[in-house]
């Protein structure tokens, strides 16, 4: 690391689950009475992503060195516990917890929960959400926990929550510990370099510090849990059909050798591919022809066949039976359901300011 200040050894990823609640969206029916929990589950997990992209910016200020792990789930006694952001110094570690809240944002003593207030198309609407201290704090213990079974050398752990969106409005209880843990995304470079002062002890060389953050990036568990189960939705009960790559309205038209959207007129004759990563997301990784035709509202048998065929993934059984193993990559291949919603709420920030 000669010259270098800082490593990042696990970048930014979007777990599973979120990229499952992304292909939710438009097919989960608004009457539907699991809609709003949809919604706010989506909200969260969108603003902790969008909240740990944000920190990248002041973290380049950072002039000592130190390694970077982005959204780190580990598991203790069976238990899982998540992380945002984590930084490694040979001197201490320090968790973020990153929010993209918007609107005003009240935390109080006592409470253990932040009430969120704003405005929605001119209507005032309050949300309830966890303690975000509480939340890093309980992550502090458990990091600790897990190290000391992993054997791993436990330094002093930092914990602080920052609220990346220049939107927000941040009302603390006076010299409460939300004044001092809870900043807004302008402080934490001079938070960084204050935390940085306070710790003078070197528990680690540089190496065994790198080494440290590169077994915690290697024990990564990403989380997938059944998202139907979690959300109380069954399968058969959300709109399926191909979403247009353009625009993402549902359900694309199958007409005259491809498809077609009836919101902004897109034609494709290749959107199954599409439809076949949302499949996989929320079904697994086979896919019979059958399958295929109800989840794109595709037709034919046929039609089906030559679409699987084309996507290329191999194919086990014959004739009716015949099952194709989908074998996307979580890393590589889902990329475009959450940058397309960044791109749009960077326009949409641009309108505002
Ligand atoms: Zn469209």
């Amino acid at each position: 690391m000669k010259g270098l200040m800082r490593l990042i050894l696990k970048n930014h990823s979007h777990s599973p689950f979120h990229l499952q609640l992304e292909v939710l969206e438009g097919r989960v029916p608004p009457q539907h009475s699991s809609f709003n929990k949809y919604e706010k589950t989506l909200y969260q997990e969108r603003s902790g992503y969008f909240g740990e992209r944000a920190l990248d910016y002041p973290f380049r200020k950072i002039q000592f060195p130190h390694f970077v792990t982005h959204h780190t789930r580990l598991e203790v006694n069976h238990l899982n516990f998540q992380m945002d952001t984590n930084l490694w110094t040979p001197r201490y570690d320090l968790i973020i917890e990153a929010k993209d809240y918007t609107g005003h944002i009240s935390l109080r003593d006592g409470f253990n929960q932040i009430i969120q207030q704003k405005d929605v198309n001119g209507q005032m609407v309050t949300n309830v959400y966890d303690d975000p201290v509480l939340q890093v704090e309980e992550q502090k213990l458990q990091l600790e926990l897990w190290l000391e079974t992993q054997g791993m050398p436990v330094l002093p752990i930092e914990t602080l929550v920052v609220m990346t969106n220049p939107r927000v409005i941040l009302d603390a209880t006076p010299n409460s510990l939300y004044q001092e843990k809870v900043i807004p995304l302008s402080k934490l470079a001079s938070k960084l370099r204050e935390i940085n002062q306070h710790y003078t002890h070197e528990h680690l060389t540089l190496a065994e510090t790198r080494r440290l953050a590169s077994y915690v990036a290697s024990q990564h568990k990403p989380w997938k849990p059944n998202v139907f189960q979690r959300l109380g939705i069954g399968p058969g009960e959300i709109r399926r059909g191909v979403r247009c790559p353009s625009c993402r309205t549902l359900p694309m038209k199958w007409e005259r050798l491809r498809f077609e959207c009836s919101a902004c007129g897109m034609r494709s004759a290749d959107a199954y591919v599409g439809a076949l990563k949302e499949f996989f997301l929320l079904f697994g990784d086979q896919i019979t022809n059958r399958q295929f035709r109800w989840w794109t509202g595709v037709g034919s048998e046929s039609t089906a066949k030559k679409q699987l065929r084309r996507s290329g993934f191999n194919r086990v059984g014959d004739k009716r039976t015949a099952i194709y193993k989908l074998n996307f990559n979580y890393d590589e291949d889902f990329d475009e359901f959450v940058r397309w919603k960044q791109a749009d709420k960077f326009r949409k920030r641009a309108l505002i300011f």
